[in-house]
């Protein structure tokens, strides 16, 4: 475990920000290479290949290089770019400095094309397509004027024969390993996009499994879901008691018969739409069959809950359906029923179906209540409590 001071000074050394994080240690980690290049560069000072001046010059400047890096990833400044690791261009810089070291260390150069190689790696896994065939390209050009200048400046270390063979394999290698990173750029590409899709099919199927297709309503094999947790936190707790309430909406034959099924359509999807503006969000509207509703109303009473019903009686009073030069009233009747603690859900729904028939027997258009038997057994409700939750939610 960390202690907080350490981790307070990881904060400021490398921001809180979990992406840029890791965009900062990836750039530190890549200045690993460097470490292995003036390693290397000590061995020829140490067996006299080289200069101990020129090792200085070329420490300095990987050391500006990636300070350079930091700060322009610590500051944020990277965040202003498409890709903010700026991977591109420290991998550019990074290819000049190994193309640098390749011309200051004499006999030893050859060693230091393993580096250019080893850069090339780590693009692989970071580049897109394009920028590792910038990169490649960029390397061999840039090799070539190195040994082209190399050959005519520094003849004895840097002969013709020597040059040419370290020009094949460079234009052949580099170029290999931006292939490969093009390759695995397209596979990334499109797993991204596979999984992508995958989300949106969840996210399809859950809306499939959980929705009625026509009105976006929840649908009955939700509905029943929802009613069992319902039924089963008010059986835990006690608390919570809620209505059920069944609507049907009346004389509904005879929109289909008359302007077609489309209509029909229409003025389903636009009772739905009403009502559910009417309601509170906790309650839950379901579409349960053809033209019946089924109304779940929680932490109520019937006599309160029967207020929400007549919201959305006035509400579709006050806005029905208009089609072309058509006005369609939309009228419900509707049956509703308290929960009785430990009764089946079925009973409980029967019971609103039973009040839904004496409400269309009693001329539609209205609300008929089913007291439930075991009333008196059902837990006190705050009347005030769910009369306020009721009026905030109408709003
Ligand atoms: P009542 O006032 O007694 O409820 O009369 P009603 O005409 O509404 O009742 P009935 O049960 O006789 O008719 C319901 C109709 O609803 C019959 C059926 O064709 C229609 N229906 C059921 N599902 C759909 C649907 O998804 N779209 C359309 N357009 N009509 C539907
Ligand atoms: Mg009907
Ligand atoms: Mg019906």
């Amino acid at each position: 475990m960390r202690t907080p001071t350490l981790r307070r000074l990881a904060d400021v050394v490398f921001t809180t920000d979990a992406k840029q994080r890791l965009r900062i240690t990836r750039s530190l980690l890549a200045t690993s290479v460097y470490v292995i290049c003036v390693a290397l560069m000590g061995y020829a000072c140490w067996a006299g290949f080289m200069d101990i001046g020129d090792v200085q010059v070329f420490t300095v400047l990987i050391v500006i290089n990636a300070l350079v890096w930091y700060a322009a990833l610590r500051s944020g400044f990277n965040l202003r770019f498409e890709d903010p690791a700026l991977t591109l261009p420290q991998i550019l810089a990074s290819l000049t400095l190994i193309v640098g070291a390749y011309s200051i260390t004499g006999p030893i150069h050859g060693s230091t094309m393993m580096l250019l190689t080893l850069v090339m790696v780590f693009g692989i896994f970071n580049l897109k397509a394009r920028a590792s065939k910038i990169a490649a390209a960029y390397t061999v050009t840039l090799m070539g004027l190195a040994m082209v200048y190399k050959m005519r400046t520094d003849p004895v270390y840097y002969p013709l024969k020597l040059e040419v063979a370290h020009f094949v394999l460079t234009a052949s290698i580099v170029p290999t390993i931006s292939m490969l990173a093009a390759q695995l750029s397209s596979l990334r590409a499109k797993l991204q996009a596979q999984k992508d899709e995958l989300a949106q099919a969840v996210t399809r199927i859950q809306i499939l499994a959980t929705r009625d297709e026509l009105t976006g309503l929840c649908n009955r094999r939700h509905m029943r879901d929802v009613l069992n947790q319902h039924q089963q936190r008010l059986g835990r707790s006690g608390f919570h008691p809620f209505c059920l309430a069944i609507l049907d909406l009346d004389h509904f034959k005879r929109v289909n018969d008359t302007h077609g099924h489309g209509v029909g359509d229409e003025v389903l999807r636009h009772f739905a739409e009403q009502a559910h503006a009417a309601l509170r969000e906790v309650d839950v509207l379901a579409r349960w069959g053809g033209e019946e509703f089924l109304l779940l109303l929680v932490n109520t009473t019937p006599d309160l809950a029967q207020l929400g019903i007549e919201r959305i009686r006035d509400k579709l009073s006050k806005s029905p359906l208009v089609l072309d030069q058509l006005i369609l009233p939309v009228t419900f009747s509707a049956g509703l029923t308290g929960y009785s603690n430990g009764e089946p859900l079925d009973t409980c729904i029967e019971r609103a179906d039973r009040a839904l028939y004496e409400a269309k027997k009693n001329g539609r258009n209205r609300t008929e209540i089913a007291v439930e038997q075991a009333h008196l057994h059902a837990p006190p409700v705050d009347a005030t409590a769910t009369a306020a939750a009721h009026d905030q939610s109408a709003a």
